[in-house]
């Protein structure tokens, strides 16, 4: 056996520190109520924002593709990994996105990591603090000069926009509603900065992909800066129910990250079932907006609850409701102690948060009833007044 003392020491370290992560295994499939060790518990941890992953236009969708064109693509998009559901998928997102085009990846993570071929040596990217791992590994894969600005702060945006001027691109980039915090990025804002100072606009919608804007276009949408945000990337794993991500915007964007865009290039395109998925889940997001309409209602019934018990929320305005407990071994705890109670969120700790912002986050979905919302926050009164949170 390879000498693995090192990494047992840090396991130990984060074992100590109330940090160490086991994996959940769920007998059942994502739903508001899933099996956990033989009992029923109410989720309140998933991306499934609308339901979508049991939806049975969905699940039909990839049965008929899966008779239709076997269960994988056979090669990365660039070989004979492109098949025609691929093709008609990204003319559906690019239609549904409003943009000229769309270009489809196996994941959200891969999706940003592609995008940032478009940063060379001459150029610097622009990120908010708060942004999601995956921007900040795909910026870490480029060349490119990096400057962070304080968590939604367009004062010091526009001081680091400022001092830009000499790089040939200046790229901002932001997530579109923050997955840790659940606040949307001031879009408007930010796209009169890009405007004044001639930089490019990247937004990462995977929270706000069939959550915001009308049908669940996004955040872009939602704020109506229509062909001011030159880069969207949206995530298909989320509200969308599967599993991809895409990058929507300007036809020669696509193009570019076609012939450059390196987890387009050498990894496997999604399997032909995956592809279907989604294309009927952009199909029932343009049908109907009443699971988006039924999601922001059950959110804010949740968000105003949860408030008035005396929780602190922190910034949320979405269906993301964190309650922030602090540090880490406490979070922990808490989020133990509501799935004793029944209710499982996710306590999420340093160094996805500061040190001292340990969190539980919950996620209200569309198909989450009035009773459900009401067990978890009476599961959330009884444990806060445990753990003296609420006083
Ligand atoms: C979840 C998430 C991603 C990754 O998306 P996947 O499709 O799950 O890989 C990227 N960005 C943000 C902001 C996310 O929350």
């Amino acid at each position: 056996m390879a000498n693995w003392g090192a990494l047992e020491r840090e396991l130990e370290q984060l074992k100590k520190e109330g940090r160490y992560r086991p994996i959940t295994v769920w007998e059942t499939g994502s739903d508001t109520w899933m099996n956990i060790g033989g009992r029923r518990v109410l989720q309140m941890s998933s991306n499934n924002y609308l339901g979508l992953t049991n939806h049975p236009d969905l699940k039909k969708a990839a049965i008929e593709a899966i008779e239709q064109y076997g269960v994988g693509s056979g090669s990365v998009r660039t070989i004979t990994g492109t098949l025609h559901i691929h093709d008609q998928l990204e003319q559906e997102l690019a239609a549904f996105k409003e943009t000229e085009a769309a270009l489809v990846f196996q994941s959200g993570f891969t999706t940003n990591q592609g995008v940032m071929t478009i940063l060379g040596a001459d150029d610097v990217v622009i990120s908010d603090e708060l942004n999601h791992a995956s921007i900040i590994d795909g910026i870490r894969l480029t060349k490119a000069q990096r400057r962070i600005y304080a968590h939604r702060d367009m004062d010091q945006l526009e001081a680091v926009l400022r001092e830009c001027g000499s790089f040939a691109k200046r790229v901002v980039v932001t997530d579109g509603v923050f997955s840790m915090d659940g606040d949307i990025a001031p879009l408007p804002a930010i796209v009169e900065l890009a405007e004044k100072y001639d930089a490019i606009v990247f937004v990462d919608d995977a929270h706000a992909s069939g959550v915001l804007g009308r049908n669940g276009k996004g955040s872009t949408d939602h704020f109506g800066l229509k062909g001011r945000v030159h880069i969207q990337v949206g995530t298909l794993s989320k509200a969308v129910g599967a599993v991809g991500g895409y990058a929507a915007g300007d036809q020669v964007l696509k193009d570019f990250l076609i012939q450059k865009a390196r987890p387009f290039l050498f990894s496997t395109s999604a399997p032909p079932a995956v592809a279907a998925t989604c294309l009927a889940a952009i199909r029932v997001l343009r049908r109907s907006e009443s699971l988006i309409g039924q999601l922001w209602s059950n959110a804010t019934y949740f968000r105003t609850k949860v408030r008035a018990l005396g929780f602190n929320t922190g910034g949320s305005e979405t269906p993301i409701v964190p309650v922030i407990v602090g540090d880490p071994a406490k979070t922990m705890l808490f989020s133990d102690l509501l799935l004793q109670q029944g209710v499982f969120a996710q306590g999420i700790v340093f160094p996805t948060v500061a040190m001292d912002k340990g969190r539980v986050r919950f996620i209200v979905t569309a198909n989450h009833t009035r009773e459900d919302l009401d067990f978890a926050i009476d599961a959330l009164e009884l444990v806060g007044n445990k753990i003296g949170l609420l006083t």
